[in-house]
């Protein structure tokens, strides 16, 4: 089990595992890619670049080689943001709607009527 604090709230995970066990959050790890397809970036509408020689083996983050050199840290912190909303994002979004609907709720252009207390105003 691993704690994480999350706006200054303590959240407990259960199924997050180091990726990289005895390493240093410093240390750099290569990794495969992530952004492309075995060096080949896709993009939306299959959109390919090129390396400006026509050659469409390319990716702007890895060059094309499929392989990235990355911090343990960078990728700890995103298999703990990965745990932390799959184990409560639930929680998170329903918080969230219930802050939206208070605010919403107590903000006075969408009152009906507002009322304003005797003393309200001339306090010293
Ligand atoms: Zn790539």
């Amino acid at each position: 089990m691993t704690d994480v604090r999350v706006g200054g709230r303590v959240w407990t995970l259960t199924t997050y595992t180091d990726p990289h066990p005895g390493r240093d959050n410093t240390d750099r790890v290569v990794t495969e890619c992530g952004m492309c397809v075995d060096g080949v970036f896709t993009g939306p509408s299959t959109t390919h670049w090129d390396n400006g020689r026509g050659d469409r083996t390319w990716c702007f983050w890895c060059n094309g080689s499929n392989k990235r050199l990355r911090q343990v840290g960078d990728l700890r912190r995103a298999a703990l943001t990965e745990a932390w909303w799959r184990e409560h994002g639930d929680t998170i979004r329903a918080e969230s709607a219930a802050k939206r609907a208070a605010i919403a709720d107590g903000c006075p252009s969408n009152r009906r009527t507002v009322t304003v207390q005797p003393g309200d105003h001339d306090r010293r």
